[in-house]
């Protein structure tokens, strides 16, 4: 099983074994095998994405998001 992480976009074939994740709770997993990362509410994730920033074009940013549901949330095993 490959998972891509969100946050710097590289894929990986353990995602608990990944930097990224380490210091959160929990990750997210979405149906495309990409993971984010949980805040510690338990519905707000956050991921690397294109962000429009106007007049100057478009750059790559942190962006939060927040579930609607809690499926597919995993503890991060290594905590
Ligand atoms: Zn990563």
């Amino acid at each position: 099983m490959l998972y891509t992480c969100g946050l710097c976009e590289v894929i990986v074939d353990e995602i608990m074994d990944h930097p990224c994740i380490e210091g959160y709770g929990h990750i997210y997993i979405d149906n495309n095998h990409f993971s984010y990362l949980v805040l510690d509410d338990g519905k707000t994730t956050i991921r690397r994405s294109t962000v429009s920033t106007g007049r100057s074009g478009e750059v790559k940013g942190v962006v939060e998001d927040e579930l609607e549901t809690n499926e597919n949330i995993c503890p991060n095993k290594r905590q």
